[in-house]
């Protein structure tokens, strides 16, 4: 399939945005929409994705620079209702960086230390 369909109905994360398989949902924007991951790695776990199914960041900023930007203040908006000023951001992309999901998802990670290099 393309990466920028606005809907895969195959897709997990078009199920969750579309209601059809249930999600912890803390945070909802007109393009986006967030939701804590089944296997939290921290307190804060959350998963901020696009409404529109895109596989990957880099298709999302190309196929939709607002949603993108939306994914930043939204993944902002979710660290600071849950009382984060320090929190990660990161984005996998491909099978080899360990996406495992190919809708474009924003992982949200706080209420622990944290350490660099990740794994
Ligand atoms: P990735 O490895 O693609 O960067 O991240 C995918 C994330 O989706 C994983 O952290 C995984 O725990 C989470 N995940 C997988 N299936 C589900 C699900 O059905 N519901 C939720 N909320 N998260 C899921």
């Amino acid at each position: 399939m393309e990466a920028t369909h606005q809907s895969d109905p195959a897709c997990l994360f078009c199920k969750i945005v579309a209601g059809e398989v249930p999600g912890e949902v803390v945070h909802v924007t007109e393009r986006t929409v967030a939701f804590r991951d089944i296997n939290g790695q921290a307190p804060t776990h959350v998963l901020v994705v696009p409404r529109a199914h895109y596989e990957n960041a880099a298709a999302l900023a190309a196929g939709d620079p607002e949603a993108a930007a939306e994914l930043l203040t939204s993944a902002a908006a979710v660290a600071t209702a849950e009382g984060h000023d320090d929190y990660r951001l990161v984005f996998n992309t491909g099978a080899g960086a360990g996406q495992t999901v190919f809708h474009t998802h924003l992982h949200v990670l706080a209420g622990r230390a944290l350490t660099w290099p990740p794994g």
